[in-house]
């Protein structure tokens, strides 16, 4: 099917969710991807995230057709190689204690909510479920992670909301201290908020609110959905902020491009959830399981030191275009936010899409930048000079 004909039939038969751009993807190869009427670009986005080994991933591909020949699925009521194993290496690389495994980031976090909130009624009784978030956080579509989530337009239509969320501000303290009540259970972030718009937090700040959860004996959740499975240099984010939290979600990378999400537990909340707490039918799949094993064969800490090397390598590649259209450039490894004055975002991303260029947008005026952790030095070139062609002044 050509392009025209594949959006008739979405246009007839899909629910219209998506501002989809003008563009129908076939295939691709390492982070080069082609569309259907055979145009080529490179991929500074993997999905948004996902795609964390590039495309056509032998190692990869391997894994799991091997699974899928093997057994692609089986229920959580029987034990699978492939889910214990990744439960251990994730465990090993994190530090914390026990996996749980789903099939999306905002799963995971209903997960992470869940957890918390039984941790404080086993503990403290009924009444001690309130979560408090961050302005400008997100952590999710469902009904209960949209309400954790810090943005007022996603507080919208869907009425009644679920209770039990608190919103303050990241960077400020005070206002985590005002927040805290009896009522508290859980605080929940991101290490850098990224669809908010790629900003980071302050080590300090982080610091602070982990000191803050141990105070109050409130568990401290870091949503590291987007941030997590090696896209920063580290294999999670809150590791260069010298924190242990109690929950860590994932989702977006870890398996590669097959749908695949999940929780850990520290030791002190590891046993919380017990047979019949919690479940999903499809979570940990043994296809998804294995793509997640390959996953983290090719993420070895050699490839992580290269993903802080690429990172910076962009960083200052685009912050020394010294282009009138740029305004701050900011995020840690393959995860960069490009703040931008003098046209919008969306209006960026279009114009580096037509020159064989794919972006996403993050918040109000940024471009976020999320390619495969593997791009090569090449491709990177290629991509900087389109940015450089298009952002001169
Ligand atoms: C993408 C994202 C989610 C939601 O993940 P889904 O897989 O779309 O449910 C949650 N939290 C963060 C930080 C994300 O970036």
């Amino acid at each position: 099917m050509n392009f025209a004909q594949i959006k008739a039939l979405d246009s007839q038969f899909v629910m219209q969710t998506y501002a989809r751009h003008p563009i129908a993807i076939d295939h691709g190869q390492g982070a080069t991807l082609w569309d259907t009427e055979g145009r080529q670009y490179i991929d500074f986005t993997s999905g948004i995230g996902v795609c964390s080994v590039g495309y056509n991933n032998e190692r990869w591909t391997a894994a799991i057709t091997e699974q899928i020949h093997k057994l692609p699925h089986i229920s959580n009521l029987f034990y699978t190689e492939p889910y214990a194993r990744l439960a251990e290496i994730v465990c090993h690389r994190s530090g914390m204690a026990r996996a749980f495994f789903g099939n999306s980031g905002a799963e995971a976090n209903e997960g992470a909510i869940k957890l918390a909130r039984k941790y404080s009624f086993d503990k403290y009784g009924k009444g001690r479920g309130t979560v408090i978030t961050l302005v400008n956080s997100f952590h999710g579509r469902t009904m209960t992670t949209l309400t954790a989530t810090g943005q007022d337009h996603y507080h919208e239509f869907f009425f009644p909301f679920p209770e039990g969320f608190r919103y303050v501000p990241a960077g400020d303290m005070g206002a985590l201290e005002a927040a805290w009540g009896d009522d508290v259970c859980a605080v929940m972030m991101e290490m850098i908020q990224g669809e908010g718009g790629v900003f980071p937090l302050e080590k300090s700040y982080v610091q602070a609110a982990e000191k803050f959860c141990r105070d109050h004996d409130v568990l401290l959740i870091v949503d590291e959905v987007q941030t997590g499975i090696c896209r920063t240099g580290t294999f999670f984010a809150h590791q260069q902020f010298d924190i242990h939290p109690d929950i860590v979600t994932f989702a977006k990378g870890i398996a590669g491009g097959v749908p695949l999400g999940g929780m850990l537990a520290a030791e002190g909340c590891a046993n919380v959830l017990q047979a019949g707490n919690h479940g999903s039918t499809f979570g940990g799949n043994p296809i998804a399981c294995a793509a997640g094993l390959a996953v983290m064969e090719i993420l070895d800490d050699a490839l992580m030191a290269e993903v802080a090397r690429k990172g910076e390598h962009i960083r200052q590649t685009i912050a020394g275009f010294g282009s009138p259209y740029v305004s701050g450039v900011r995020g840690m490894g393959l995860m960069i936010g490009v703040g931008i004055q003098g046209m919008t975002h969306k209006e960026l991303c279009g114009k580096l899409l037509e020159r064989g260029l794919m972006t996403l947008t993050a918040g109000k005026d940024t471009l976020r930048l999320l390619p495969p952790l593997v791009i090569s030095q090449e491709e990177i070139d290629q991509g900087l000079a389109i940015m450089a062609d298009v952002l001169k002044a």
